[in-house]
């Protein structure tokens, strides 16, 4: 196999100048300017909603809270069980959702919390799992936590030839990139960009801005053959 030595800085900049600024994670500023509640509360509350489905069923799920006013924490916890259920109807497993959000509501309750938690406190809080916790740290924390999904390890695995377990390569990247927020945000943002556009189940190596750098199309017994 021919091995990659391009490093992962250099991707994030190929990506980035053919993505732009993906600007994650989105938040309504103007619904919490209004109602008087804190957006690091929204990444929360997606953070746990967006398992198992997709971002587009998340959305409809947050559009809900929203028209009813309850898209905080404290709103969730107020709200009663079954309607609540009702309003997460959209993100799918909206039972199990309902528990795990009230509980991580309960538990991070206030939001200033995100701050200061302990990983590996947040990760003893049923439903949170190392991404979901990641995800809270890095977007709603703004601490160092390098977010790893199912895109992350397949772009990982074909650009750079390297697999692991989640906590290997949240490690992999931390140690090679710069402790620098906006790189850590804006990476993992980019990678999904880049599964969903080029680097999906089936890849689309022709044309993909990282081919140049991808072991992929190289190694012997390629599918996909070179680019
Ligand atoms: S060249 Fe192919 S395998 Fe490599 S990143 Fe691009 S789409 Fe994915």
């Amino acid at each position: 196999m021919r091995s990659s030595r391009v490093k992962p800085l250099e991707v994030f900049e190929i990506l980035l100048s053919a993505y732009g600024p993906q600007g994650w994670w989105p938040v309504d500023e103007d619904y919490h300017r209004k109602h008087g509640t804190d957006p690091r509360e929204e990444i929360v509350i997606g953070a746990v909603i967006t398992q198992n489905t997709s971002w587009r069923n998340v959305e409809k799920a947050l559009e809900n809270l929203k028209r009813h006013g309850v898209l905080s924490l404290k709103g969730v916890l107020e709200t009663p069980e079954e309607e609540l259920q009702d309003l997460l109807r959209p993100a799918g497993y909206y039972r199990l959702k309902t528990t795990r959000l009230k509980e991580v509501a309960r538990f991070l309750n206030p939001v200033e919390k995100v701050r200061t938690v302990k990983r590996e406190e947040l990760l003893k809080v049923k439903g949170v799992g190392r991404e979901t916790a990641d995800v809270i740290l890095l977007y709603a924390g703004d601490r160092l936590h390098f977010v790893v999904d199912a895109y992350t390890r397949r772009i990982v695995e074909r650009v750079f030839g390297v697999r692991g377990g989640y906590e290997d390569l949240k490690a992999w990247f931390e140690e090679s990139l710069p402790r620098d927020l906006y790189v850590y945000k804006e990476f993992h943002a980019l990678l999904d960009e880049h599964a969903k556009r080029f680097c999906r189940k089936a890849p689309l190596c022709t044309g993909c801005p990282l081919s140049r750098v991808c072991t992929l199309p190289w190694r012997s017994g390629s599918p996909i053959g070179r680019p």
